[in-house]
């Protein structure tokens, strides 16, 4: 959804939390023509159908642009507030006159987004510490569509460089990576794309906008799954790719074609978590970094992988790129074994056991990721051969002091063991 409006509060303006409340709220898509404005929110349209007044509307064809009624595929006012909003939350889309088109998950939302950049021939540059889904979107989906991926070190600019060919078309970045948290440094990574035509995909889901501003930091589409934060309630599935004019109408026509529409009450969900998407992330973040803190001072913890922590891996990146954090983050054990992994995870009370993240209530989950990269060294550097099992944590909004409490119990159930 592109386009702007006259509405001073429309979330193009103030600090995170002034434009998560205004964005996405058109006096038109809140009240009627008689009465603009008149409820807070932009009511559920459900609708398949779009009727026209007379046959002479319906021949005039409304062009296929943003916020004209046509046809249930192309949404309606719910589901263009919540793309609006989102392009007015990510720093330089609505100004080079660009857009959101949703998804129905944020893997949908990936798929959507390199099925639109890359042709049968082209090579994909990935990041070795991609969400998994993604990996396997390389190995399978773009396989059988002709296209060929190669996966290069997060960390390693040179290494990016040197893979790249004649028929690498696109990168994809994901950074944080959201099992191993690596920041990559996106500017320079995209900065050498640029120059030689190839076009950068990020997955921005650990930052949001709010914490990395993805087109300004060089990317062309920033993709989130809107699932984690922008939700925030693990209740609702969701994905957007946010770019620039040129891209977002190529995204658009591509989504189109392939049938993605997003139900307008799911996105009255999303919009009414990405209105405190702000406080929740920053309540998220302190947490987060006192536990984090906690862990890093534990006998039994090898390595905490939580860039907003100093001293871990990333932390300069972080501080100098990014303007906020959020509540993931994984530590690695010292040795041990999988069962005692398994033993402390399953001694968390407060910490459901899940995939997902960015919700209310914390989650804990195993991390291995030898078993899955390819191109970059686990355990990392620095690191004993033996600290290989990880446990990854979204904190939620629990009190700190309680979660701090559980992953005691954890811990203890963990040294029981070994
Ligand atoms: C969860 C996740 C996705 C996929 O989102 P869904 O909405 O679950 O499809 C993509 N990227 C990252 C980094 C994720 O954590």
């Amino acid at each position: 959804m592109s386009g702007s409006s006259d509405n001073p509060h429309d979330g193009s303006h103030g600090g995170p939390g002034t434009r998560l409340a205004g964005a996405g709220r058109r006096p038109e898509w809140t009240g009627t023509p008689g009465h603009p404005s008149a409820v807070v929110n932009p009511p559920v349209w459900r609708a398949s159908t779009h009727l026209y007044p007379d046959m002479a509307a319906l021949r005039a064809h409304p062009a296929n642009e943003d916020g004209r009624f046509y046809y249930g595929r192309r949404g309606a006012p719910t589901q263009w507030a919540l793309a609006e909003a989102l392009t007015r939350l990510e720093p330089g889309a609505a100004e080079d006159g660009g857009g959101t088109v949703l998804y129905p998950s944020g893997v949908a939302a990936i798929a959507g987004a390199l099925l639109t950049v890359l042709r049968p021939g082209d090579v994909l540059l990935m990041t070795d510490n991609a969400y998994e889904p993604s990996r396997v979107m390389g190995r399978g989906l773009l396989a059988d569509f002709g296209v060929t991926t190669r996966w290069f070190d997060p960390t390693d600019t040179a290494a990016f460089e040197a893979a790249i060919c004649e028929r690498t078309r696109a990168v994809l970045l994901e950074s944080p990576g959201s099992l191993t948290a690596e920041v990559q440094d996106v500017p320079a990574l995209a900065a050498i794309a640029k120059a030689r035509g190839i076009v950068t995909v990020l997955d921005n889901t650990w930052a949001s906008p709010l914490g990395f501003a993805a087109l300004e930091h060089g990317a062309d589409i920033a993709v989130m799954s809107l699932t984690k934060h922008v939700s925030g309630h693990s209740d609702c599935m969701m994905g957007s790719a946010t770019a620039g004019r040129e891209w977002y109408r190529k995204l658009r026509l591509r989504a189109q074609g392939l049938g993605n529409v997003v139900s307008p009450d799911d996105a009255a969900l999303m919009l009414r978590g990405l209105r405190t998407m702000h406080l929740r992330l920053t309540a998220e973040t302190a947490s987060a970094l006192a536990i984090a803190e906690w862990l890093a001072a534990r006998p039994e913890v090898a390595r905490v992988l939580c860039p907003m922590l100093p001293g871990s891996p990333g932390h300069d990146l972080w501080k100098r790129d990014f303007t906020g954090g959020c509540g993931l983050f994984s530590f690695v054990l010292k040795g041990g074994t999988s069962q005692a992994r398994d033993a402390l995870i399953d001694a968390l009370s407060l910490f459901g056991i899940g995939y997902s993240w960015g919700g209310f209530e914390s989650l804990a989950t195993p991390v291995d990721p030898a078993t899955i990269r390819t191109a970059s060294p686990w355990p990392l550097p620095g690191m004993a051969d033996a600290d290989r099992f990880g446990v990854r944590v979204s904190i939620g909004l629990e009190d700190t002091a309680d979660l701090i409490a559980d992953l005691e119990r954890g811990l203890a159930a963990w040294s029981a063991l070994l």
